[in-house]
């Protein structure tokens, strides 16, 4: 049995449906990334987000300030993608520099925009089981357990890390799967407790290989959402190789969670569009 979840073909057909939709609209949905600065890791996100939006056919805008840039002339540019009819979804490309607040700055995205779902209203309303826009990276590794078939009811699944980008929002998306739900962080003691515990693993740390083969039990399904670039190559939060043999399933990196991520983003664009034009 092929044990390695391909992030990249689910990411494909997610985006080949995306296509079909939008090729039949007269008015093409709009996605616009705001960057601050010059990172090199979201140079590199912000040229793969546009690609994928081109290739499904939508229209991307990427604003680009200097480092230097003050909190109101952010906020005074999304105000006004705010009220531009012609834009769908907005984006801004984490991390912002430290002088700027980025919660104070997304919670000005009106929240049928925010295909980041990162307003503090889209969080709300995922805690609150309501209809919204919700983060893509949570979204998308709930879009790659389905498309294995995995089952998440009854199941333990333990999460490493609890950022609000993806753990926290994750935590709800799991509950509402019916799954029990452990969160591991920098202060939990004994990790290896926890992570041996679970029948799914999901590593969001940003610390190349944290969970290595012993940390695992066996036949669990590993899902490694970090991303770690240490000269010049990638590494995920697991350490691949030396967990292989025990798990059932796990996601390479590159290659898993990643291209997923970004075909969630091109689908909550498609969404707020479809809420903007009162579509489906
Ligand atoms: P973050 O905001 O830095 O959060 C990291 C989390 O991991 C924190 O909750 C932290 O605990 C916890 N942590 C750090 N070291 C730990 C350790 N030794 N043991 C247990 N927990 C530990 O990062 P993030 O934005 O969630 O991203 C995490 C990783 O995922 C990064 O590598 C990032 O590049 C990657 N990522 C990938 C995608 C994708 O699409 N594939 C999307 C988003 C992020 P505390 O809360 O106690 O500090």
């Amino acid at each position: 049995m092929n044990k390695i979840i391909d992030g990249k073909l689910i990411s494909s057909k997610i985006k080949e449906k995306i296509k079909e939709k939008i090729q039949n609209l007269d008015v093409k949905p709009t996605l616009v990334v705001i960057q601050v600065g010059n990172n090199e890791a979201s140079n590199v996100y912000v040229k793969n987000k546009k690609n994928a939006a081109i290739n499904v056919g939508m229209n991307f805008n990427h604003i680009h300030f200097e480092e230097t840039i003050n909190e109101q002339e952010i906020i005074k540019t999304i105000e006004k993608l705010n009220k531009d009819n012609t834009v769908n979804g907005i984006i801004v490309q984490l991390p912002l520099p430290h002088h700027l607040n980025s919660n104070k700055i997304i919670n000005h995205i009106v929240p049928i925009k925010d295909v980041d779902g990162l307003t503090t209203i889209n969080l709300g309303k995922l805690f609150n089981d309501e209809e919204c826009l919700t983060s893509c990276t949570p979204a998308g590794i709930i879009e790659l357990l389905k498309a294995y078939n995995i089952k998440l009811e009854g199941k333990c699944v333990t999460i490493v890390g609890r950022s609000t980008l993806v753990g926290k929002p994750l935590i709800h998306m799991l509950l509402k799967e019916n799954a029990t739900v452990v969160v591991c962080h920098s202060k939990t003691v004994d990790l290896k407790r926890f992570t041996t515990k679970a029948d799914i693993l999901i590593v969001v740390a940003g610390k190349k290989h944290l969970i290595c083969s012993e940390m695992v039990k066996n036949g669990a399904i590993i899902i490694d959402v970090g991303i770690n670039k240490i000269d010049n190559k990638l590494y995920g939060d697991v350490n691949f190789n030396d967990v292989l043999d025990k798990v059932s399933y796990i996601t390479p990196v590159p290659g898993g969670v990643g291209p997923v991520t970004i075909a969630i983003l091109l689908n909550n664009t498609l969404k707020s569009y479809n809420m903007m034009n009162k579509k489906d």
